[in-house]
């Protein structure tokens, strides 16, 4: 069942993709495919009626109507698949539609209700188009339906066009003022949504991406090196001594030693690094396109970096060290979660061998 309606999907719409927060763009694109079809099949059937001798249409109309057919079709088989063309193609199809409904008020005087079509128009201009194009096309059909209204075979009455004018006019208004909120809502649940992830990937002590968040970048960086074969390093940067320093000189003088760390490992990398605080006093640093040697250089400098910080807790200045363990990947070797292993063994190794060091995985088996 979920594939047969993914294949009427995909039949109905084509491959048209949204990136994130363009819910009410693939809403709109969404919608217009459904009423170009929808349009299609019931003129189509119309059409199958007359010709089977179950309805009757004027000559003339019964030809706009045909008319009206292909254009609808064609409509669809430009928009289906490129949401790009949708503000053209809804403003080509709402004249064609305003034109369409101009030659049944006209032609098709046997109709006695065809003027409700002038006030069922509106809803999709006003969801698709906006409040400025709905206002107009509200306008335009008022205008020219009062102007017609004498010239035609059998006259709507004073009575039924004021119904005209009021129904155009209630509905006209609830949907500037529905549409208006809604997409003032929809905005204002994208922006809280962004801000919310954002939040949630976020470490809030240091600014920096959280365990999570980093190795779901690592892994969205990384499917691009495994198509290429590139190679990729991780660098696991252990702070020594950390509980040292929160035992001797207070929590408050740990935070700021992360702080302080978390921004001089930022200054240090290319902006294609990524860099996440994955544990308390523990980062990694994933380098894409980095072979072992150029990731043990950069990790050299980070690490020197930190033994020259000196952070400032507050009157004094701290000497501080750390432990980096580094593992080099490709797109056929395993994926973040192995090398990450490997860089957190090669860390352990530096950690043993007297800390404040780097360690490479290689060597460290060798
Ligand atoms: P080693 O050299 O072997 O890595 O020793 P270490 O003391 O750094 O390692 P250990 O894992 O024993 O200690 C890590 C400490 O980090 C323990 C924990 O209290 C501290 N820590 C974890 N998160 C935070 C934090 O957000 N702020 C502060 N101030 N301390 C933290
Ligand atoms: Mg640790
Ligand atoms: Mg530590």
């Amino acid at each position: 069942m979920p594939r047969l309606s993914s294949t009427l999907d995909h039949l109905a719409f084509g491959a048209a993709t949204f990136g994130e927060g363009q819910e009410f763009r693939r809403f709109q694109y969404r919608f217009t495919c459904a009423i170009l079809l929808f349009s299609i099949l019931i003129t189509a059937f119309l059409h199958l009626a007359v010709h089977e001798g179950a309805a009757v249409l004027d000559p003339v109309y019964a030809r706009i109507s045909q008319g009206y057919l292909l254009l609808s079709l064609i409509h669809y088989v430009i928009l289906r698949g490129h949401p790009a063309r949708l503000e053209a193609i809804a403003v080509s199809y709402a004249g064609l539609s305003l034109g369409l409904h101009g030659c049944t008020l006209v032609f098709n005087t046997p109709d006695e209700l065809r003027i409700v079509w002038f006030i069922l128009n509106l809803p999709g201009v006003y969801l698709v188009l906006g409040q400025r194009v709905g206002i107009l096309v509200t306008l335009v059909s008022l205008a020219f339906v009062l102007a017609i209204n004498g010239h035609l075979a059998a006259p709507y009455s004073p009575s039924a066009i004021f119904t005209f004018i009021l129904g155009m006019s209630y509905l006209s208004a609830l949907l500037h003022a529905f549409t208006a909120r809604s997409i003032s809502f929809h905005h204002a649940m994208v922006t809280a949504n962004r801000q919310l992830a954002e939040m949630a990937a976020r470490d809030p002590l240091t600014g920096l991406m959280n365990a999570r968040a980093y190795y779901a970048r690592c892994e969205a960086a990384l499917k691009l090196a495994r198509r290429n074969g590139a190679s990729f390093s991780i660098l696991f940067i252990d702070l020594d001594h950390f509980k040292q320093i929160n035992d001797r000189h207070g929590h408050e003088a740990g935070d700021i030693v992360l702080k302080s760390v978390a921004a001089a490992l930022s200054r240090g990398l290319r902006d294609s690094d990524l860099l996440g605080r994955i544990g308390g006093e523990e980062f990694s640093i994933l380098l894409p396109d980095t072979d072992r040697e150029g990731a043990a250089v950069l990790a050299e400098k980070l690490r020197h970096e930190v033994e020259y910080l000196m952070p400032d807790i507050g009157g004094a200045c701290l000497p501080i060290t750390a432990s980096i363990g580094v593992a080099c990947g490709d797109g056929a070797s395993g994926g973040v979660a192995e090398v990450q292993k490997q860089a957190d063994a090669a860390m352990y190794q530096a950690k043993q061998a007297g800390r404040n060091r780097v360690t490479c995985f290689a060597l460290a088996r060798t």
